[in-house]
């Protein structure tokens, strides 16, 4: 029967299972609607009554046809990237689609780094990776989606480079798009009404426009699920426990070769070869670390996941995947990523193993810090 019924705002087929994808209404908004005769998907509803936007995502085929009908156009593309999870929220071939339109970087929730950790280094961290992925952005930009006064000074960055043209902002979930988008959104003095017209080309989702004052647009596009995100594998209460919402205190462990590091549940690090050395942490405060004896290390999480190790929670470890074992040797300043977590760095030579759920990247950088 849902399959018949259409949202009325955005012509996305009805669901009620699925919160973050598209035509999704809780069940009794649905019933509401079926008897007033005009159903709207939540993301509808909010959008007419509040003003506000909703991120919601697509499937893979849906957003590749998306990003090259962005390319179809003369625009600026503003790419929203999580500095904390950069690695897992680059899009995958963007500069492939963006065509020979100019691409602003802005990096958001600056607000959890070290303060001590200097912007202009930051950006230019930033600008290398983008480069090494064949993105060239023509500028790269720190945010703050939670901070009002941040908005503003996006907003004139934006307008600093957007040529009197259209801006589509992209970025995969949970990078804090739609924050950013409600910021500006009030940031932007005159806006009465979002406007939902044309369609993006190729799929059933109608853009959201936010009205310039010369006659233009910014343009909210849905986001993308990057399947490695750690964010997948968690419940909303371990998501919290996990996701860092002030500036991280970096934790430094002097550790010698065979000892193990457990990051709650979540994740393992072993320095397995080198000379004693100090290896810094930088997680959500809050989330638990504990040292073990490398040669005790599998017994210990068997043992202790769901207890003292923990997220996960005792009744989420049945589901949980197991951790997967990436071993590296290093050499030189070095981040283990932990994608969506956090990372580890170290200083010099080592053989190291991280370990992750089963789907979530483990990788190596060049130091951030
Ligand atoms: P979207 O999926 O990209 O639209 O992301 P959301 O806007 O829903 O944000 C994802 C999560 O990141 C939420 O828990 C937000 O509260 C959080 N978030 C967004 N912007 C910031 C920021 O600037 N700083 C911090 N610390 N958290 C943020």
């Amino acid at each position: 029967l849902l399959e018949e019924i259409k949202c009325i705002g955005c012509g996305a087929t009805i669901q009620t299972e699925n919160k973050d994808e598209l035509g999704y209404t809780p069940q009794s908004a649905l019933d509401k609607g079926l008897e007033t005769g005009d159903v709207y998907c939540q993301r509808c509803f909010r959008l007419r009554h509040y003003n506000e936007i909703q991120d919601i995502s697509l499937t893979d085929d849906d957003f590749l046809r998306l990003l090259n009908s962005i390319g179809n156009e003369d625009a600026l593309i503003v790419n929203v990237v999580d500095i904390f999870d950069f690695n897992g929220s680059l899009i995958p071939g963007l500069h492939r689609f963006v065509g020979n339109n100019p691409v602003l970087l802005v990096g958001n929730k600056v607000d959890i780094l070290p303060k001590s950790l200097k912007r202009g280094k930051l950006t230019q961290w930033m600008r290398e990776r983008a480069h090494e992925v064949g993105l060239r952005p023509v500028d790269v930009h720190l945010t703050s989606g939670k901070k009002p006064a941040e908005m503003a000074e996006l907003l004139a960055k934006i307008e600093e480079y957007r040529d009197g043209k259209d801006v589509y902002v992209v970025g995969v979930t949970n990078v804090g798009k739609s924050t950013i988008i409600n910021g500006i959104i009030k940031a932007t003095a005159g806006v009465q009404e979002l406007i939902t017209t044309s369609q993006f080309p190729g799929t059933t989702l109608d853009k959201i426009e936010i009205p310039l004052d010369d006659g233009h647009f910014l343009v909210d596009t849905p986001g993308i699920i990057h399947q490695h995100q750690m964010a997948h594998y968690l419940s909303k209460k371990d998501l919290k426990i996990t996701s860092p919402n002030k500036e991280i205190k970096p934790k430094t462990y002097q550790l010698n070769p065979e000892q193990t590091l457990f990051l709650g549940g979540l994740a393992r690090f072993d320095f397995i070869k080198g000379e004693r050395n100090s290896f810094t942490v930088y997680i959500e405060n809050n989330l638990d670390l504990h040292r073990t004896k490398l040669e005790k290390a599998d017994a210990f999480y068997e043992k202790h996941v769901g207890g003292l190790l923990t997220p996960p929670h005792q009744e989420d470890v049945a589901e949980f995947p197991e951790l997967v074992r990436y071993e590296f040797s290093i050499d030189g300043s070095t981040d283990i990523v932990f994608s969506g977590l956090g990372w580890i760095s170290v200083k010099g030579k080592a053989v190291v193993a991280g370990y992750a759920p089963k789907g979530v990247a483990v990788v190596v950088r060049k130091a951030l810090i």
